[in-house]
C-alpha cells in the first residue's frame, strides 16, 4: 500500500489552483489543469495511484467524463489493463446502458457501452475521477458498472469536498488522495 508522505502531497495540492465563482456564484472550482502542466506534481500523484493500485488485482479502470479519462487512461496503461470511458448521455457510438442522476435542477446520465468489460465476467473495476462534490456522477457511474456485471471494486478521486459528504451513499469502497 502506497502512501504519500506529508510534502508530496503539498506539492500535489499546491499544484491545484482554485478558481472563485466558477461555472456559477459561490462555487469555488478545483482546477487540476495546473496540476497537469506540473510534471513534478503529475509524476507523483500517477506513480502514487500505480503503487496503491498495483496489488488491487484490477482487470479494468473507468473514467468518468472528462477528467476522469486523463488520471484513469494513463494508471490503465501503468497497470496493463483496459480503459472504459463513462461519458455524458449521447456521446458513445455503440449500444450503451444508462443511469440518471439529481442535479440541483434535473437531472444527468452518463453511460457505458453494453459490452465495455465483456472481456471478463466480474470483472475488478476501479472507477476515477478528478473530484468528488455531491457523489451524484460517482454514485451513477459505481451502479452503471455493476449493471453490467462487472464490479466497482472502489472509486478514487484526487481531490474530495469533504463538507459535502459525497462519499456517502456509495457502496464502493472510496479514496480520495487529497480532502478539501
Ligand atoms: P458531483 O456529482 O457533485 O460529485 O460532481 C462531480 C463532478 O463535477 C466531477 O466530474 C467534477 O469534475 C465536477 N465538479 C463538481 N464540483 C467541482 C468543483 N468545485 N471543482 C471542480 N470540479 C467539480
Amino acid at each position: 500500500m502506497s502512501t504519500l508522505t506529508a510534502e508530496d502531497k503539498k506539492i500535489i495540492l499546491d499544484s491545484i489552483r482554485d478558481i472563485p465563482d466558477f461555472p456559477k456564484p459561490g462555487i469555488i472550482f478545483k482546477d487540476i489543469t495546473t496540476l497537469l502542466n506540473t510534471p513534478e506534481a503529475f509524476k507523483l500523484l500517477m506513480n502514487h495511484l500505480e503503487k496503491r493500485y498495483e496489488t488491487y488485482e484490477l482487470d479494468y479502470i473507468a473514467g468518468i467524463d472528462a477528467r476522469g479519462f486523463i488520471f484513469g487512461s494513463i494508471l490503465a496503461d501503468r497497470l496493463g489493463v483496459g480503459f472504459v470511458p463513462v461519458r455524458k448521455k449521447g456521446k458513445l457510438p455503440y449500444t450503451t446502458v444508462a443511469e440518471k442522476y439529481s442535479l440541483e435542477y434535473g437531472y444527468d446520465e452518463v453511460e457505458v457501452h453494453i459490452d465495455a468489460f465483456e472481456n471478463k465476467k466480474g470483472a475488478r473495476v476501479l472507477l476515477i475521477d478528478d473530484l468528488i462534490a455531491t457523489g451524484g456522477t460517482a454514485k451513477a457511474a459505481a451502479s452503471l458498472i455493476n449493471k453490467v456485471d462487472a464490479h466497482c471494486v472502489e472509486c478514487c478521486f484526487i481531490a474530495e469536498l469533504t463538507f459535502l459528504n459525497g462519499k456517502e451513499g456509495i457502496e464502493s469502497d472510496v479514496y480520495s488522495v487529497l480532502e478539501f
